[in-house]
């Protein structure tokens, strides 16, 4: 079947929630291929989850070799892999904690939801307060935690118990606590909200908060977790703990893999029968994340996230003073954002069109999340695209 009747099938049978616009068939490292071998410097990663790269060669084996060995039993038997990964999260979390498994953010985020729920049942507290501006997924309670109308125009009526306050505004925060909070639910750096990093203040002052009125800071490290930022968690990077938190996306290297984590405060919460996922935990899924830590730590790719983030901040900054039309580069690591003075959709597709993709969120803002192992030549091969296609477009 060629590419344009694969698309078609697609437009055909499959329920209308995205719009893609190009099929891509082959990964390596930080580079994808179309159908008709174009290639093109991969800066979205799958949306921040290509953590290694494509097909790394040991990411590869460690999946090839567990599926070929068992591929699922449940959580009603032990695997090898899930304790040994729950483990090293422990140890990256570094705090005493536990870990639950699941697939996907939006899980993640449901769990983490449910425990602080269950955390404040004794006191009568449940009430969860997030962010304006925030992303935490597309279930029903995850739409509801999320902090933009347009993600649940038409859902409603959406569960009870949420609350908002102003990112970055601690004295909003502080306005919207009332006897019902049982958790503040946060990104260190808003991803889908268009790469916006907590200030220290805001961020420490959460914390602070948190201990005061004995709440739950509960962080969603989906996007800015597995070492996105330079430290294995976003919140590390603001020298905060949190009390739980939520893993997706980069967890896995392309495998689907949720989990959230419950440290001193809350992980004794849980008890047998109150949560469950027929997948969590599955081998498969573990050895990818194992793999992918593996990776990170001996390709020492969290020194890598600093100097090539740093490199890419620095020299997207020099370029941007040519251009008034580039507002702002923003972000931490290899999370940054690039914000234009109007929609950045027609960049995006000047980018795609000289080979570098990198989309555009939060309407203005084109966003990068290369895999954490991109070279420094990869780099700058997407900043001499990005300075090329600066040069060529005129904003409309
Ligand atoms: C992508 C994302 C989610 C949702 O993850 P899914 O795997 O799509 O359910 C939640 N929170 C943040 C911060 C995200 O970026």
């Amino acid at each position: 079947m060629n590419a344009n009747d694969l698309i078609q099938l697609n437009k055909q049978y499959a329920i209308n929630t995205y719009a893609p616009n190009l099929l891509l068939t082959r990964g390596k490292g930080c580079r994808v291929w179309d159908a008709d071998g174009r290639s093109y410097l991969d800066f979205l990663a799958g949306i921040a989850v290509a953590q290694v790269g494509h097909c790394h060669p040991k990411l590869v084996a460690a999946i090839q070799k567990q599926a070929a060995t068992l591929m699922h039993v449940s959580n009603l038997y032990y695997n090898e892999n899930a304790p040994r990964l729950a483990a090293k999260l422990v140890e990256k979390f570094a705090a005493p904690s536990r870990v639950f498994f699941c697939n996907s953010g939006a899980e993640a985020n449901e769990g983490l939801i449910k425990l602080a729920r269950l955390w404040g049942s004794a006191s009568g507290r449940y009430e969860i307060l997030s962010m304006k501006n925030s992303f935490h997924g597309r279930t029903l309670a995850a739409i509801t935690a999320t902090g933009q109308t347009k993600y649940q125009k038409g859902f409603e009526p959406l569960p009870a118990g949420f609350a908002y306050a102003e990112y970055n505004n601690l004295d909003s925060v502080r306005a919207a606590i009332t006897d019902k909070t049982v958790a503040i639910l946060v990104e260190a750096i808003q991803g889908e909200g268009g790469v916006v990093p907590a200030t220290p203040e805001f961020l420490k002052g959460l914390r602070a908060l948190c201990d005061e009125k004995n709440l739950l800071l509960l962080c969603d490290e989906v996007q800015c977790g597995m070492g996105r930022t330079g430290t294995w968690f976003g919140f590390q990077q603001f020298g905060v703990q949190a009390d739980a938190c939520s893993l997706a996306k980069g967890l896995g290297g392309g495998l689907p893999i949720g989990a959230f984590i419950a440290g001193p405060k809350a992980s004794e919460v849980f008890q047998p029968g109150q949560h469950a996922s027929t997948f969590g935990g599955n081998p498969v899924a573990c050895a990818a994340a194992l793999a992918v830590i593996d990776i990170i730590e001996k390709e020492r790719l969290l020194d890598n996230v600093a100097r090539v983030g740093e490199l890419l901040q620095t020299e997207l900054r020099a370029l941007a003073t040519d251009y008034p039309w580039i507002v702002d580069v923003r972000g931490r690591g290899l999370m940054l954002g690039v914000a234009l003075n109007h929609p950045a959709k027609a960049f995006e597709k000047v980018l795609l069109a000289k080979g570098l993709i990198a989309i555009a969120t939060a309407d203005n803002v084109i966003r990068m999340l290369p895999p954490l192992n991109i070279t420094q030549a990869d780099a700058r091969e997407a900043l001499r695209i990005f300075a090329e296609a600066a040069a060529t477009y005129s904003p409309a």
